[in-house]
């Protein structure tokens, strides 16, 4: 069987987890249920894997956005608490399939139709496995404030030398087994309909990347990440061919038919979870700042102070209309910024919901006018749950996303 490791917590001085069912130690000792501070490495294993499971107080989700919060999670499988400079790591081993589970119910609501549970079944497991598990992270490039710099990151899998993947939005959101519990029956049906399955490309497993809402048009690879063209991430109108699709000023201002530009609350409330409903405005969206405040937050957010901004200067932007260089200009200097979380990051207290927006002046503001939520490369979750509640099946949804692949068991 295969085994994930996932991260769930890094630099605690102790953890408090408690216990439910037995579990085993490394030196073969017996731990019983109830409530445990663990503040050395240790290694405990469930005795039975089927009915124990372990509860964590205090994980942080969504970290460095606006979904930030901690909360209880419990989780089923072994649990490892390893010895790091800054603290203890908490790493949870756990088979594939459960993981999955639990991936699906965490992205996604577990009242989804089902067919969206099912590709996104396929895409977890795919994601895991794939390529994305050794793509490159940015070489980190200097920041000279002042000059003409350019200041490029984008974010790999390999930040985590000791598991495969973190719990979070990072890699994908593994929240536990309570989510997937009620109904559990809808995830753990749709998780053993496609047991094994995975997106291929010319035999190869699929760097199956999604987010949550493309906008209209979905984005390629190398806008997010590094330049490259991955054929089956490439840019696809989300719905019927769109007038002004060609134009990102005019793409983003309009309001065009797409899969995800939906106002269906009641769907909405059924595929989202309940945090994410907090989010309302993601197909088109707007932020406005001061000059001064946005100074601020460059400052805060790059380390570079350019004074209040006098200019947002998009200078590349992808064919969703996401910006992967915008040149950011202050009264003592200026700044050119990618790839587009970094723009993201550079121009939110949280994240930017894109890059994909265009900039107005009103009465010395800057007003963003955005498009979608999320690098919008690969699958569109919410498009998909539109299209899955129509009526369409999980492997139309997943060839829409990724033209030219294949679901076979790998
Ligand atoms: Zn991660
Ligand atoms: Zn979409």
């Amino acid at each position: 069987m295969t085994t994930v490791s996932v991260g769930l917590m890094e630099g605690s001085p102790a953890i408090e987890v408690e216990l439910i069912g037995t579990f085993s130690d490394a030196a073969g000792g017996r731990v019983g249920p109830g409530l445990r501070r663990l503040s050395a490495e240790t290694v405990l294993v469930p005795d039975d894997p089927a009915s124990c499971a372990f509860a964590v107080e205090g994980v942080t989700i969504g970290i460095g956005f606006h979904w930030e919060r901690k909360e209880r999670q419990t989780f089923r499988g072994a649990l490892r608490i390893l010895r790091r400079g800054a603290g203890l790591t908490a790493v949870n081993d756990v088979p594939l399939e459960e993981y999955v589970t639990s991936v699906i119910s965490s992205e996604m609501s577990a009242s989804c139709p089902p067919e969206l549970l099912k590709a996104h079944a396929v895409i977890s497991r795919s994601w895991l496995k794939g390529p994305s598990a050794t793509a490159p992270a940015s070489p980190v490039a200097p920041v000279d404030p002042g000059s003409r710099a350019e200041i490029r990151r984008w974010y790999g899998r390999e930040a985590h030398p000791d598991f495969e993947v973190c719990a979070d939005d990072h890699c994908q959101r593994y929240q536990g087994i309570a989510e997937a519990a009620s109904p559990a029956s809808a995830v753990g049906e749709a998780v053993r309909a496609t047991e094994g399955e995975m997106l291929l490309w010319g035999g190869a497993i699929c760097d199956a990347r999604f987010s949550k809402c493309c906008g209209g048009l979905t984005e390629r690879y190398g806008t997010a990440w590094d330049d490259r063209e991955i054929p089956y991430l490439t840019s696809i109108g989300d719905g019927p061919p769109q007038p002004g699709a060609d134009d990102p000023e005019t793409w983003i201002r309009s309001s065009p038919s797409a899969f995800c530009n939906t106002r269906d609350l009641e769907l909405l409330g059924r595929i989202l979870p309940g945090f994410d409903q907090e989010t309302r405005d993601f197909f088109r969206w707007r932020v406005e700042y001061g000059a001064e405040e946005l100074g601020e937050l460059v400052r805060s957010r790059l380390s570079v102070d350019l004074g209040p901004i006098v200019g947002l200067q998009p200078l590349s932007r992808g064919p969703s209309g996401r910006i992967f260089r915008l040149r950011i200009t202050g009264e003592r200097g200026d700044v050119v910024v990618g790839k587009e979380l970094e723009i993201r990051r550079a121009l939110s207290r949280s994240h930017l919901f894109s890059s994909a927006f265009v900039v107005d002046r009103e009465a010395g503001r800057f007003v963003l006018t955005g498009a979608g939520w999320g690098h919008g490369v690969g699958l569109c979750q919410i498009g998909a749950a539109v299209m899955a509640a129509e009526g369409r099946g999980y492997r139309e949804i997943l060839s829409h996303y990724y033209p030219g692949t294949v679901v076979e068991r790998g």
